[in-house]
């Protein structure tokens, strides 16, 4: 099995990725292959998980899925912040919440951990291999606070705690993930209120003094306070993944300053770059707009299944959306509107009808005498324009639409437009498989309706054959509609009764 797959890697190509550090498309070439260490910042459970975060994680989980298919051994971390994401009035996001609703935060944290974990099941987003918890690595946080201290590139002011970016700057340019300049930076910077201990408004907390009312607080010799959001990244990818590991990933709103702060801590504490290649998620956008609590126009992954929100016409099902965000690119922004879900659930819908035809459809035995030599090439350049996508930076859209080829002449062997005696057993049995792999496995698009073989459907679809040939034509109607109110379309074929979701 392991040989097996460790030979795809090599016999399907080469995958390439862009390398935000770098701004290229690279080819990807692992520290440790087999090997594949990947990191992606986690959501702070302090609300319910919003769309955007969706779209990142099942962008990640694209990566994992394809990663893991071509036959790398991925250990993939994706964390939960729990303490530290500070407001910009300083206070934590957890404890404000926690405040407001009366509860401890841990009860936020749990509750929040578990609708998130909800969310991610229903989009069939595959768990992390590690989930590790900011509040679980307290000690490892205060021993890379200490490093930096002990190195010079942190300082201690009234309890606090705070990287020293004019200093590391001097070793290493700060800001060169999102490409920014620490000249720029310093004209643009402003001191925010509470935080004049600092010796340069852009230097970052990394342990902060708790005040007298702030819940979470630990004992340090420092102070009673908590850790800065950044460094529980920088500790926690590294404890887990080594000082350099491969991918790095995270919305694209979190590159400046998060990231830039996570490359920083990691450079000065361990003298490593922490990851080989950084990955960004694109944002998202409504009719054209930026999605934003203030605008009114964001909605919660929930809102959008059962269609409650003014901008929505309707809901649409878990799979129907996981497939409207795989129509386009990662690295691209991707646009909510009524018209582009409502086509994205007819694609959907004609996928899951061929995925349901072609699990039932057997090769015929017969003597593949006069193959169609013209038609097997057709079909195998599909099955490598598949894998060439998904190689290609992970383009999903183009993958999707190479799918749906494939599906044609799925739908035209099924219609008997085509024959499966024009092609031979191994073609067949590649179209198959790659159709079911990279729809279910690698795209993860799971059926939603699982009625195959339903004695009752087969029943009902005998009763109108049986209906039509003696041309009851009252109860061939009354059928066709009762099904239909199911959710199910009868198709005459030529000489077989054939049904499909309603589409
Ligand atoms: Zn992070």
């Amino acid at each position: 099995m392991h040989i097996a797959k460790k030979l795809l890697i090599v016999t399907i190509g080469k995958l390439k990725l862009t390398n935000s550090l770098t701004r290229k498309k690279e080819l990807f070439e692992p520290i440790n292959s087999p090997k594949v260490g990947m990191y992606v910042c986690g959501p702070t459970v302090y609300s319910n998980v919003h769309l955007g975060n969706l779209r990142t994680f099942i962008s990640f989980d694209i990566i994992n899925r394809y990663l893991k298919f071509l036959g790398y051994k991925v250990r993939y971390v994706r964390n939960i912040t729990d303490v530290g994401h500070l407001l910009d009035n300083g206070e934590d996001k957890i404890s404000k919440k926690a405040r407001i609703d009366k509860l401890e935060p841990m009860e936020i944290v749990q509750k929040f951990t578990n609708d998130f974990h909800n969310v991610m099941k229903t989009f069939n987003v595959l768990p992390p291999d590690i989930e590790p918890s900011a509040t679980g690595h307290l000690l490892e946080q205060i021993e890379m606070i200490e490093t930096l201290l002990s190195r010079g590139f942190a300082y201690q002011a009234n309890g606090s705690v705070y990287f020293d970016l004019i200093k590391y700057n001097k070793l290493h340019p700060y800001g060169k993930l999102s490409g920014r300049k620490m000249a720029d930076l310093i004209n643009q910077s402003r001191t925010l209120e509470g935080q004049d201990d600092k010796k340069n408004p852009l230097d970052f907390a990394l342990w902060k003094k708790a005040a007298p009312n702030h819940i979470m607080k630990w004992k340090t010799k420092w102070s009673y306070g908590f850790p800065g959001w950044h460094l529980e990244c920088s500790v926690m990818s590294t404890k887990y993944l080594g000082k350099q590991f491969d991918i790095h990933g995270g919305g694209l709103d979190l590159k400046f300053p998060h990231h830039d702060c996570e490359i920083a801590q990691c450079l000065g504490s361990l003298d490593k770059e922490p990851a080989k290649y950084w990955m960004h998620t694109n944002m998202l956008t409504v009719n054209g707009q930026k999605m934003s609590k203030s605008l009114g126009n964001s909605f919660l992954p929930w809102q959008l299944i059962y269609g409650n929100h003014k901008l929505l016409d309707r809901g649409y099902s878990p799979m129907a959306i996981r497939f409207f965000m795989l129509q386009s690119h990662y690295a691209s922004t991707l646009d909510f509107s009524n018209e582009a879900l409502n086509g994205s659930l007819k694609g959907y819908t004609k996928l899951a009808n061929g995925i349901r035809i072609l699990k039932e459809m057997i090769y015929p035995k017969h003597d593949a005498l006069n193959v169609n030599a013209a038609l097997i090439n057709q079909i195998s350049k599909i099955c490598d324009d598949c894998h060439n996508a998904m190689n290609d930076d992970f383009n999903t859209a183009l993958t999707i639409g190479h799918l749906f080829n494939l599906l044609k002449k799925v739908n035209s062997f099924y219609s008997k437009q085509l024959s499966l005696t024009d092609i031979n057993q191994a073609t067949f049995n590649r179209m198959k498989t790659t159709l079911l792999t990279f729809t279910e496995e690698i795209l993860g698009i799971k059926p939603e309706k699982n009625i195959n073989g339903h004695n009752l459907l087969k029943f009902l679809l005998e009763d109108y054959a049986k209906a039509k040939a003696t041309k009851n034509y009252k109860k061939v109607d009354l059928l066709r509609q009762l099904l239909a109110e199911e959710g199910i379309t009868i198709n005459d074929m030529k000489d077989f009764i054939g049904w499909a979701y309603n589409e």
